[in-house]
């Protein structure tokens, strides 16, 4: 499918503006996402209508903890993910179109899935797993279905999409679950990406009045020092005030930081000392 989102440049370069990578693609090459190709001159979006996954969760598992709790939600993704964690704990599924260029999944179609939300008595979707602005077109066209049969629309995501992409999809977003992940040391370092364009997002998200919950994956080594934490919190504080919702979660060895530990338990339990002494509403630990 023709890609949404990007413009024609010069030759036959195209520029995609989904996220705020905003790559410059040389014809027969990909974004760094791994799923948006040029191809003469034309963008596409190559995991379109192919789910890698679809499962029925615990809305609580995303993690959201204050909407619509104790229902089940319909979840799907697609490969591919515009960063690139050390620490994925989905990277088999986000990552795997980097090394070999292969774009795996079964074909379902956005009705389709509709069908099986309600189907299995779901009253909402998830846009989850990798990273929903990935599958962009994808997730689009089935949020549009989702309302027009009553289902409210969840996207769990790092929140690196473009100003443009957060406009189209937020008619039709009911709540989501958005990743803070550092400093702009720890998001260059470790992810690919910039901390500024993700409280952007969040500050817009809150402003529309869309349920909102904010992760951060505490990691030994990356952002579990008390003045890292004392950091990331006052940037949370900054763009989103005290009342928001903050999961505070523990890292388990995965994907590049095989070798790291566990967090500690009491670097959790510091973590959220410091942000309720900052007066931040509501703040949960997670994977304890
Ligand atoms: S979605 Fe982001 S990473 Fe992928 S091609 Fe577009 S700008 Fe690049």
């Amino acid at each position: 499918m023709e890609a949404m989102l990007y413009e024609k440049l010069s030759g036959n370069l195209v520029k995609c503006n989904l996220c705020n990578h905003h790559c410059i693609i040389s014809d027969g090459l990909r974004g760094i996402c791994g799923v948006r190709e040029n191809i003469s001159g034309k963008l596409m979006a190559l995991n379109y209508n192919l789910a890698i996954a679809s499962s029925i969760d615990p809305i609580e598992k995303k993690p959201i903890y204050e909407f619509m709790s104790k229902t089940k939600t319909y979840s799907f993704a697609s490969v591919g993910c515009n960063m690139r964690c050390s620490w994925c704990q989905n990277h088999l599924i986000s990552q795997s179109p980097k090394p070999n260029n292969q774009i795996v999944g079964n074909e379902i179609s956005s009705e389709e899935h509709i069908k099986l939300a309600i189907k299995y008595k779901c009253p909402s979707i998830s846009y989850t797993y990798s990273e929903p602005t990935i599958y962009f077109e994808y997730a689009l066209e089935t949020m549009k279905l989702a309302k027009e049969k009553g289902l409210k629309n969840i996207w769990v995501s790092n929140g690196y999409m473009t100003k443009d992409a957060l406009e189209l999809i937020l008619p039709y977003l009911d709540a989501c679950n958005i990743d803070y992940k550092g400093n702009n040391e720890v998001y260059k370092k470790y992810c690919s990406g910039n901390n500024i364009s993700v409280l952007e997002n969040l500050k817009i998200i809150k402003e529309k009045n869309i349920h909102l919950e904010v992760t951060t994956l505490l990691i030994t080594g990356v952002n579990d020092t008390k003045e890292q934490v004392l950091e990331i919190a006052m940037d949370l504080i900054k763009y989103l005030g005290h009342d928001f919702i903050w999961h505070i979660t523990r890292f388990y060895p995965n994907y590049k930081m095989l070798d790291r530990s566990f967090t500690k338990k009491k670097n959790l339990e510091e973590a959220k000392r410091i942000g309720n002494e900052l007066g931040i509403k509501k703040i949960y630990l997670g994977n304890i």
